[in-house]
């Protein structure tokens, strides 16, 4: 590429003759220049202000103006401008002078066969410099502002509330903070790519801003939460904008040319209701997210009352993961029953939290959230390690099947049959004394990858189990496509049976499932008549508080020996 370089020359000399020796010794050196030449402040001034330069030569010492003058007038414009004096009468002590006041270099008239390197090195320099102040610049820049949505970050959005918390007090006025994060993000990045994701904050941000007024302040906090502060405003219009930004992300976004559907939870603290300061206003609007959230209603002003169930549900969190780090998860066991023959033919695992400070908490308390946060997956691996611990090469009159109840989430993970694998391994336990309980509404998110799953560990020949049948939306049919082994039977509809209401739905599931050549277990059995009726319908085992109650390995170990010494059942 042999292009002459463009130079824009801004001369500040008073002899036209000396310009024209300038101009003559750089185009001779190769660079196209278009130069322009000033004699006074004036004239310098208007210069600047027409255009920009590459570069600045200047005399020193003029009639009527002076070298050092217009460098002091030319930094205040730009401090990276290349500025070299060319002068006939600079002597030691000038140029050092010259130098210290920023010059870049200087060159005597009579040796202007320096000028052209002179230039160019000095049109490097700048660029570097340029370069370096640009980098400087944006990192300034960064540490207030979202590098993906160009919006304030935290930081800045602290500092404003800070700053507006305080104006509020001072004049009394109201102040509204909003806490806005996206629902199922985490979904479209699994499902579209990290890039997608990024479109949708994107494209979200620009919304909210361009719904809001210009002293308002939208802030990304953070992954898919954005914060909004709405200065002189309250609870009521807090609502009303809240309603506006929900509205507007709910427009079908265009993400890589397909519609997608976005929806986000709002929370709302206001000065002075629920608190003073930037610190407890953004706790307040973010405890009012979560509720809004677990409410299911788009928009949730901070309630106190409500609070402290929030709050408990984040310290949850925090001692989840503790919590598998302290192994304080414990396995209870519940046994099940051949009908016919009473033999107990496997255990169920049913984990519990040994919480240091609420005791004993059961599923119900964690899981939901374990599988919220993705601790699901290391709090499985636990289960099934222990499970398989405690049952592997115990020695029973049958050959027990210890089950293990998954979440949709754990099918999700590629690398769970291979895990199971290894646990079955180092346990020595054979694939089919592992059943593995899953969910009829299992298939509904990422059915290929479940499905997938579920195949491999069928061939590895682990059993599988649909558990809570009945509940979920699946009708046996669809059960046809899953390589399942047994149906579990919902304990609401073995219930049922001791009212004495119609048995049709477990007698015709029983039927169904056996024509699918699956074997059907009742769970929930409280009473005799509930066993009774079971076994007449032909159901092949149960488990449930009428057998036995969860209880631990040991002991459930001696209620199994208890049975098949007594020959009860
Ligand atoms: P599930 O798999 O349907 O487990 C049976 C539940 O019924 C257990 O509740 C058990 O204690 C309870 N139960 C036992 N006998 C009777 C009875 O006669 N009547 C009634 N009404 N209930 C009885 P638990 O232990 O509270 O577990 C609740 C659910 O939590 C389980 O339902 C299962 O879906 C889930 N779960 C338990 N352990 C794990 C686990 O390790 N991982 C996962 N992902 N989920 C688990
Ligand atoms: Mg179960
Ligand atoms: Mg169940």
């Amino acid at each position: 590429m042999d292009v002459t370089p463009r130079l824009r020359l801004l001369l500040i000399e008073d002899s036209e003759d000396d310009a024209a020796l300038v101009v003559r010794a750089l185009v001779r050196g190769g660079y196209d220049v278009t130069s322009e030449r000033v004699d006074t402040p004036a004239t310098l001034r208007a210069a600047l202000n027409r255009q920009a330069w590459d570069i600045a030569i200047a005399d020193y010492t003029m009639p009527g103006f002076s070298g050092t003058v217009a460098l002091q007038m030319l930094r205040e414009r730009d401090a990276d401008l290349p500025f070299i004096f060319v002068s006939g009468t600079i002597g030691e002590d000038s140029a050092v002078a010259a130098m210290k006041v920023g010059a870049h270099d200087y060159i005597m008239k009579g040796n202007l066969k320096r000028l052209v390197p002179a230039v160019e090195r000095e049109l490097r320099d700048a660029s570097v410099r340029r370069e370096r102040r640009r980098a400087e610049q944006r990192i300034a820049y960064l540490a207030y502002h979202d590098a993906l949505t160009d919006l304030p970050n935290r930081s800045l959005l602290h500092d404003r509330l800070e700053q507006a918390a305080r104006a509020a007090n001072r004049d009394s006025k109201p102040l509204a903070l909003l806490v806005m994060d996206l629902d199922g993000f985490k979904e479209i990045n699994d499902t579209l790519g990290h890039h997608a994701g990024d479109r949708v904050l994107q494209q979200v941000a620009s919304r909210v801003r361009g719904t809001l007024r210009e002293a308002d302040t939208v802030a990304r906090l953070g992954g898919d939460e954005f914060a909004i502060l709405l200065p002189s405003t309250d609870i009521d219009g807090a609502i009303l904008a809240a309603q506006k930004v929900l509205q507007e992300i709910e427009r079908p976004l265009l993400i890589d040319q397909r519609p997608l559907a976005v929806r986000a939870s709002v929370g709302v603290a206001c000065f002075p209701e629920h608190g003073a300061s930037a610190e407890t206003l953004l706790q307040k609007a973010d405890v009012a997210m979560y509720l809004a959230k677990s409410d299911r209603q788009g928009i949730a002003v901070y309630a106190p009352d409500r609070d402290r169930h929030t709050h408990r549900r984040l310290t949850l969190i925090a001692e989840l993961r503790q919590a598998l780090d302290a192994r304080q998860f414990v396995l209870e066991y519940q046994p099940i029953v051949h009908l016919r023959t009473g033999v107990v033919v496997g255990v169920e695992a049913l984990v519990r939290w040994n919480h240091p400070q609420h005791g004993r908490l059961l599923p119900g308390d964690f899981i939901e959230l374990a599988e919220q946060t993705g601790l699901i997956n290391p709090l499985t691996m636990i289960v099934l390690d222990t499970a398989l611990n405690e049952w592997a090469g115990v020695d029973t009159l049958t050959p027990l099947t210890v089950s293990v109840n998954l979440s949709p989430r754990n099918l999700q993970d590629p690398e769970l049959p291979q895990r199971v694998g290894d646990f079955l391994k180092a346990h020595g336990a054979a694939p089919s004394a592992l059943a593995l309980e899953i969910t009829e509404n299992i298939l509904l998110t990422d059915p290929a990858r479940s499905m997938d799953c579920l195949q491999r560990l069928h061939a590895m020949g682990v059993r599988l189990v649909i558990d809570d049948f009945g509940t979920g939306y699946s009708s046996l049919s669809y059960l046809r496509r899953l390589p399942v082994n047994e149906l579990k039977i919902d304990r609401s509809f073995i219930a049922d049976l001791s009212s004495g209401r119609d048995d049709v739905i477990v007698r015709s599931t029983i039927e169904l499932a056996h024509n699918l050549g699956l074997t059907v277990v009742g769970e929930g059995v409280e009473s005799a008549a509930m066993h009774d009726q079971l076994m007449a319908l032909g159901c092949d085992t149960a488990q449930g508080r009428y057998f036995a109650e969860p209880a631990p390995a040991a002991q459930t170990r001696g209620w199994i020996v208890r049975q098949g010494a007594l020959g009860l059942l």
